[in-house]
């Protein structure tokens, strides 16, 4: 089987009043008024928690899609392993990386994308919404996959032209391409086929929710960390875009004005649609030089708490939180962080410029000595860090939380169907 159907934990929209004002419930319940009873199916690579963004996001949307009565179905695509080998590259390559693709993985993975789209036509949706690469060439297989959308979570700003020139032509069988900011309708998109929004976090998951301050601290004690030093901390995958290594040299940089300082790398390897994260944990590793200052945590076998306490646990008891991203198409981790009222210091590309306000409510920098100094900046300052979290939580608060990602997609869902 090509597909897997994810089974849907119930979640109420009632539950998240608090989070939204009265109108934005007005505007929902409007949206999904005409969609009542439709099936709506998102198709994605992996539904694995903590195995990216979209998985995330999808956790949440479905079952609140589903609480307003819309029959929303969730699959994921099963291919062989070495499917994802080459979407890994063309993921790259959509974000600029010189990896190209081989004529027989070319071949390869169009075979694959053609098997799976006679498994998705079968599914008889009457909106198909397709996200990121993996899945993406399914829709030109089959003129029964329509409507359909393209939701790209990536930076697709200045990809090697190699891919580009591959991939673009696909768009053509959608009906809507959904990016997260402006900056990356890139030059041959049409751009009235393109709708803009970015992701949310969901305020309700055990990895969002309040832990205390105390057990946060505990559980990082827990770990051989000391909570009572200066702790800095990312949590990602591993993954060459989100420069561990540029993070390791700002915090060797930092830490020689800072001695006591720890780092914590939290890169859990759960996703199954990053085979190349293996290569990147060795190199990551020999670069921390063993050092008994760099806590890195990569396999959950070897790991006593589950991912959410984890997230939570580090995002909340570090001082500052680090997002050294050279891509990033929004960056879920930067919200989760300032949404736990965290001063984070990030690249500034991608999604999170529309996230972080540079001096405001985060900072944003560009090379690893400018990372480096705002560490030390931000630890020496802790009316600063404590400032920009109040903020950073405000904003978070005010654009990315999941019920205006919610309003969005009805929004265009309803938009394509009306058509
Ligand atoms: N994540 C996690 N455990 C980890 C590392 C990351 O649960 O050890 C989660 C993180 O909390 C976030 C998601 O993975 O919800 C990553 O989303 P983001 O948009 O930041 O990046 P992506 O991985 O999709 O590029």
């Amino acid at each position: 089987m090509m597909l897997k159907k994810v089974p849907i934990q119930e979640k109420e929209l009632e539950d998240y009043r608090e989070f939204f004002a009265n109108d934005l419930m007005l505007e929902i319940k409007k949206l999904s008024e005409s969609l009542s009873g439709k099936k709506i199916v998102h198709i994605n690579a992996t539904s694995r928690l903590g195995g990216g963004g979209v998985a995330e996001i999808l956790h949440s949307l479905i079952p609140l899609m589903r609480n307003l009565k819309i029959n929303a179905e969730w699959h994921t695509i099963n291919p062989p392993v070495n499917f994802f080998e080459i979407t890994n590259k063309i993921h790259n390559g959509l974000q600029g990386k010189n990896d190209k693709l081989t004529e027989s993985e070319k071949k390869f993975y169009l075979k694959q994308s053609e098997i799976i789209s006679k498994e998705i036509e079968k599914l008889n949706a009457s909106l198909y919404v397709i996200h990121d690469p993996q899945p993406l060439l399914a829709a030109s297989f089959s003129k029964k996959i329509r409507p359909a959308v393209s939701r790209i979570h990536i930076d697709l700003s200045s990809p090697n032209s190699d891919t580009w020139n591959f991939i673009f032509p696909y768009f053509s069988s959608y009906q809507k391409i959904i990016l997260s900011i402006h900056e990356f309708i890139n030059g041959n998109l049409p751009p009235e086929k393109v709708a803009v929004f970015p992701p949310a976090i969901d305020p309700l998951v055990a990895k969002n929710s309040p832990l205390k301050k105390e057990y946060a601290r505990l559980v990082l004690e827990n770990l051989g960390i000391n909570p009572s030093q200066p702790i800095v901390s990312q949590v990602s995958r591993l993954d060459f875009f989100k420069d561990p290594i540029g993070v390791i040299k700002a915090f060797y940089l930092a830490k020689k004005n800072i001695p006591n300082l720890q780092l914590i790398l939290l890169a859990q390897n759960l996703a199954d649609d990053n085979p190349c994260s293996k290569k990147i944990f060795r190199e990551v590793k020999r670069y921390t030089r063993g050092d008994p200052d760099i806590f890195l945590f990569y396999d959950p076998k070897e790991i006593k708490y589950d991912n959410d306490t984890l997230v939570s646990a580090v995002q909340t008891a570090s001082d500052v939180i680090i997002q050294k991203s050279l891509k990033e198409g929004f960056g879920l981790t930067v919200a989760e962080a300032m949404w736990k009222g965290k001063a984070v210091i990030a690249g500034r590309v991608g999604g999170i410029k529309v996230q972080i306000r540079d001096g405001y409510n985060g900072y944003l920098v560009s090379t690893v000595e400018h990372c480096a100094s705002r560490i030390e900046e931000l630890l020496k300052d802790k009316s600063l860090r404590e400032t920009f979290g109040r903020r950073a939580k405000k904003s978070v608060a005010k654009n990315f939380l999941i019920p205006r990602l919610l309003r969005d997609h009805l929004k265009i869902a309803g938009e394509i169907m009306k058509k």
